[in-house]
């Protein structure tokens, strides 16, 4: 069989917490929790999975009432844009992940052009590639990976089906501000392309930074589809449960994918996740994530201060970037590897989120961790 995908390895997420099994190394590569979900959900889990009915499948579009609990929750912490209509604007997907593939097989033809910016997250160039689409890349330059309006309107032309947005970004943790999301939509007024905003980070933006949503702008609101994952806002990203906001008649054309791609999603934890998502305490529980993160952050920046390490600045998510310069001449990619091996952290090469490999000296350390952890990696960081 020829490949369609001949220059695709296992991800380096994937790489990496192999790596980390292998040495006993700690691992800060693979962005996930070394923590449970809040102990409520895990109940309402339990409980729905002793619930006799809730195993079959669920309604191809997602559980009505897990639809409306996000429409409410999404109307309460965004008061200035209408609410989405959970009939007609909002689908459940297996994750972000699935949300992803869904939009772009539904959006993008053999030759579209999709605009991606990199540092991008590794699944958007093959996804896209695979639909017979064109990534176009712009850089975003360190340490702030804001981007260069100026770079981005000589890439966008008539061929650009889609802009594929990242806010908080991973790798950076960079916000997009409110004039990013103004020059976006200066950008694409006047032509039909879409915009595909992968929020899954939406919840953590630090230091008071004002968090906005590409369904906040209204003329973006129109051609978006914003996508956020229960994976990174309750901790759960084995759960694999995000979903999908657009407008219905582009909701119309991500359902016809999902169909055909997982067509439902996993019946209790629809449900569980539907438990939590009631009112004041998940408002409690999302407005709290960013507080939370916050000092997650400011723990493990404090504890590798004055150690050789240039921490970059994290306005969000849940990633530390760090330049190793003074520390080694090595690539990113030998770096990390001297890291599990030798010192026993395992952390992500930056150059693994760039489609020609350009290494700019960084490492990406995941901070989503108990303190016990990032004391114990620290230690060995120091050493
Ligand atoms: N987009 C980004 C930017 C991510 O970091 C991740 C998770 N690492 C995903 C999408 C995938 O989310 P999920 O786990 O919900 O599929
Ligand atoms: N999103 C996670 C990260 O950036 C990894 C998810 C995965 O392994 N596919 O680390």
């Amino acid at each position: 069989l020829q490949s369609k995908l001949p220059d695709v390895g296992v991800s380096i997420f994937t790489q990496m917490t192999l790596l980390a099994q292998e040495t006993g190394a700690i691992n800060l590569a693979q962005g996930f929790p070394d923590y449970d979900p809040p102990r409520e959900l895990l109940e309402a889990l339990a409980r729905h999975a002793l619930t006799p009915g809730h195993h079959q499948y669920a309604p191809m579009p997602g559980l009505p009432r897990l639809r409306e609990a996000i429409a409410a929750q999404v109307a309460r912490l965004h008061a200035d844009a209408p609410a989405p209509d959970p009939a007609t604007e909002i689908t459940i997907t297996a994750g972000a992940t699935e949300a992803l593939y869904a939009v772009l097989s539904a959006v993008v033809r053999p030759g579209d052009e999709v605009l991606v910016f990199e540092p991008a997250y590794d699944l958007y160039g093959p996804a896209i590639r695979l639909q017979g689409g064109v990534p176009r890349y712009v850089r975003l330059p360190a340490p702030h990976f804001r981007p260069d309006w100026d770079a981005v309107r000589r890439v966008v032309s008539p061929r650009t089906r889609l802009v594929l947005v990242n806010t908080p970004h991973n790798p950076s943790g960079a916000v997009f501000t409110a004039d990013d999301w103004h020059e976006l939509a200066r950008l694409l007024d006047g032509t039909d392309a879409l915009v595909l905003s992968d929020e899954v980070y939406e919840h953590l933006v630090f230091d008071g930074t004002p968090r906005m949503s590409a369904r906040q702008h209204p003329a973006l609101r129109e051609r978006s589809f914003v996508l956020s994952s229960f994976g990174k806002s309750y901790h759960a990203t084995g759960w694999k449960v995000g979903y999908c906001i657009a407008p219905p008649a582009l909701t119309t054309e991500v359902r016809r994918v999902h169909q055909f791609l997982t067509f439902a999603v996993s019946t209790p934890t629809q449900h569980a996740l539907a438990d939590a998502l009631q009112g004041d305490a998940s408002d409690a529980h999302a407005r709290g994530l960013a507080g939370f993160y916050q000092q997650k952050r400011d723990e493990f920046r404090a504890l590798l201060a004055g150690a050789g390490w240039d921490l970059l600045p994290v306005p969000g998510g849940y990633f530390q970037l760090a330049r190793y310069e003074a520390l080694s001449p090595a690539s990113d990619l030998a770096f990390a590897q001297f890291l599990a091996r030798d010192k026993g952290v395992a952390v992500v090469p930056v150059s693994a989120f760039y489609h020609d490999g350009f290494d700019d000296g960084l490492i990406r350390f995941c901070f989503a961790k108990e303190s016990a952890t990032l004391q114990a990696a620290a230690a060995r960081l120091r050493q």
